[in-house]
């Protein structure tokens, strides 16, 4: 008999733990890669974490594995580290935490894609007089004449959203309108120097390229506009000419076609887009390319973190203040965070840019744990524009507007500018707030906010579980209470009503659902002259537009006096963001904030423009109370069938958090803000501590005695390290 060889198995269960298996006759896998066994009764696909391990249990009850899927690892060693670290770090089970790092095809145990032939570059024949073109074809054309450079099929898709085919291009080829040749031919687009860097954008590109192997983290901090991305790009350049890849992520790929058309026009060839709107071949594809190091650049959203790049270089992350790289469920992981620790275990640089730096980032960078680049000015020397207050306590709002705004909207209009309206709708619990006179409900028992929970007709502590029925006048003044927030849909008919000759768009989740719609809209407000644009924070995203004169922010107090962790700052960050779609063109147009409490320190801050000073008053509020980024935090939640199954075991685990628990403060539990969810009902325990430490042990604790004890089946029990809402 030969010597048995067993590996260890990460399987997607959720369970903290790797699984015996013996080599199947094949032959014995290696770390890294996929293979096929029988789990229980069912057929999984696992990923081989460890081999040449004794046997954890009896040897005699280990099962074979039933076949290695791919020729060899095909995750590699770093990648994993990373995964290990943020099973350990999210406390996710490790199977769960491998398997999603997968492609969704090879997480079912599909084969690897075939490798695909070289990538045809297409171009405009030159001389070529295309005429009765159909609207696809002249959307071809347009783009490979915008781009004046050959381009690859995806990169065309990047850039049409059209979803062509090479029979396509063919097809167009043999009218003599296209022609097509190797990618091994292609060189770097010349001709993007149009701009001359400034002193500071050449001094931070410096900086970040000599960065060989020291896993610096940079925080590029500049206003909108003061070209943070040529910095990127530039950067990236540099790492494509040393033959190493880059890797850029994005909040959200569907909202920035801008950076996505820049980049791809800069690295013709080279980029591939990766995010969860590509369908799954396409994204199998992208993914591959990567790993064989194929393609330079990788552009992604938060999960394109988890993709092998061979050649690393650079990791960037644009607009790292934005919460759309946390993830929501499931494994609840920062895509800033472990991109610096990707960069860290990888020893690669990492560029973290934006104009409102989160307080974390921030506080770090002030520290000198991140290197601090500043793009103080705008190449063009134009500023963003002042932001000014509108007192809704004496300009008294109707359906949302106040006589001020309308005004100032009629003046920009008159001049040919556009007027962008922000409604700040974010998912905040609402706190129960007197729009009149701005009283706001605390709890009696807390240092905190009531919030409202319309369905149930009660307010609502968060942190402690205090309730009461819902008020219906203000005890203040006497003024009815608006349960209901002001919705983007009723600002745009009262809009109407008073600008009814002006053209109207509106922009927020409901009005965007397909991929291609946000670029068309994108495009009616950059052709319109005067008009009038309405939306969410989707507004504020880094587009680009020429001719805004006006921006009006309504609704901002829910974010000031929101129990939300970072409500205030992300409020800041929307307005400051919103702000610097004005004034691209040269003028520098104003913004107008409408809010109950202008004496605010933060509405006085943002007067002043100078985010660094404006978030003062929040960084010492952090401070003394013990909240990130001088505290940390975890968030238990609990959700199950009834309110009261819920709440049991919601009291359960906080008693048993409370038993075990040394230096971590446990608070509640208490219904989530959002206490009723696809009728599921959720509960929440937040723990605080002064150092990390002693949180992981405690969480590390109360997951071993769920394991041991674990919670009726109905019943789920999730958590949160580092939430970034309470909500
Ligand atoms: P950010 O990413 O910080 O918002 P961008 O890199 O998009 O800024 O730059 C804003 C605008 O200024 C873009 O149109 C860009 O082409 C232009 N720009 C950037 N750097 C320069 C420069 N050095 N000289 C002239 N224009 C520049
Ligand atoms: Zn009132
Ligand atoms: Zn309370």
């Amino acid at each position: 008999m030969r010597p048995q060889a067993f590996v260890r198995v990460a399987v997607d269960r959720p369970l903290d733990q790797l699984f015996d298996y013996a080599c199947p006759d094949q032959g014995q896998p290696t770390v890294g890669q996929r293979v096929r066994l029988t789990f229980g009764r069912s057929a999984q696909t696992g990923v081989v974490l460890e081999v040449d391990q004794p046997a954890s249990i009896d040897p005699a009850r280990i099962r074979a594995l039933d076949a290695i899927l791919d020729p060899g690892p095909i995750l590699p060693p770093p990648l994993l580290e990373l995964l290990r670290f943020a099973a350990r770090y999210y406390h996710h089970p490790i199977g769960e935490v491998v398997l999603n790092a997968l492609p969704p095809a090879l997480r079912s145990g599909g084969p690897l894609p075939e490798p695909r032939p070289p990538d045809r570059l297409w171009c405009l024949k030159p001389g070529a007089a295309p005429s009765r073109l159909g609207p696809r074809q002249q959307a071809v054309v347009e783009a490979l004449r915008g781009a004046g450079t050959a381009l690859p099929l995806d990169t065309l898709n990047d850039l049409t959203g059209l979803g062509l085919r090479h029979a396509e291009l063919e097809r167009l080829a043999a009218r003599d309108l296209l022609e097509s040749r190797a990618a091994a031919t292609q060189r770097p687009a010349e001709g993007h120097l149009a701009v001359i860097l400034t002193l500071e954008q050449r001094q931070a590109i410096a900086a970040i390229t000599a960065d060989a192997g020291q896993r610096t983290v940079f925080l590029l901090d500049g206003v909108t506009g003061s070209g943070k991305t040529e910095v990127y790009l530039e950067a990236a350049a540099h790492a494509l000419a040393r033959d190493r890849q880059v890797l850029i992520l994005v909040p959200e790929i569907a909202l920035t076609p801008q950076l996505v058309q820049r980049v791809s026009r800069r690295f013709p060839g080279q980029v591939a887009a990766l995010h969860s709107g590509l369908p799954a071949g396409e994204r199998l594809r992208v993914w591959e390319n990567a790993r064989l190091g194929q393609r330079g650049l990788l552009l992604g959203t938060r999960s394109a973190l988890f993709t092998p790049l061979p050649r690393l270089g650079l990791i960037i992350v644009d607009e790292e203040h934005d919460s759309a790289y946390k993830q929501q469920d499931g494994l609840r992981y920062h895509a800033r965070d472990l991109a610096i620790m990707r960069g860290h275990i990888e020893s690669v640089p990492v560029v973290l840019g934006s104009a409102t730096p989160t307080l974390e980032t921030l506080v770090k960078a002030r520290a000198g744990r991140y290197r601090h680049l500043r793009l103080g000015t705008r190449p063009d020397g134009s500023q963003p524009p002042p932001v000014r207050c509108l007192d809704t306590r004496v300009h008294r709002p109707d359906e949302g507007l106040c006589s001020p705004l309308l005004d100032a909207m009629r003046e920009t209009l008159g001049q040919g500018r556009q007027c962008f309206i922000l409604l700040n709708r974010r998912g905040f619990a609402r706190v129960l707030a007197c729009d009149h006179c701005g009283w706001v409900a605390d709890c009696p028992h807390c240092d905190a906010r009531l919030t409202v929970h319309a369905a149930a007709r009660r307010s609502v502590c968060h942190l402690c579980g205090f309730s009461e029925r819902l008020v219906e006048t203000c005890p203040q003044c006497g003024q009815a209470l608006s349960h209901q927030g002001l919705g983007t849909q009723r600002l745009e008919r009262a809009l109407s009503r008073h600008f009814p000759a002006i053209p109207m768009v509106r922009l927020d989740r409901d009005s965007i659902r397909r991929r291609g719609e946000l670029e068309q809209c994108l495009d009616t407000i950059r052709a319109m002259d005067a008009g009038i644009v309405v939306g969410t924070q989707m507004l504020a995203k880094g587009h680009d537009f020429p001719r805004v004169g006006l921006v009006g922010v309504i609704d901002v107090d829910q974010g000031l006096f929101s129990v939300d962790l970072r409500a205030a700052e992300q409020t800041l960050q929307l307005v400051l963001q919103a702000a610097g779609r004005a004034g691209r063109g040269g003028d520098p147009g104003m913004v107008l904030v409408q809010t109950g409490h202008p004496e605010h320190p933060l509405m006085q801050g943002l007067r002043t423009g100078d985010y660094p000073a404006m978030v003062e008053p929040l960084l010492h509020e952090r401070r003394t109370g013990g909240m990130p980024p001088f505290g940390f935090l975890a968030l238990v939640r609990v959700d199950g069938p009834t309110p009261e199954a819920s709440a049991r075991q919601a009291e359960e685990i906080a008693q048993q958090l409370r038993r075990s628990a040394r230096d971590v403060r446990v608070l509640g539990p208490a219904p989530a803000p959002r206490h009723r969810v696809n009728r599921r009902y959720r509960e929440q325990i937040l723990l605080a501590a002064a150092s990390r430490k002693p949180l992981h042990q405690t969480l590390t604790d109360a997951r071993a005695h769920w394991q041991r004890n674990p919670p009726p089946r109905n019943l789920r029990v999730s958590i949160d390290v580092d939430p970034i809402t309470l909500s």
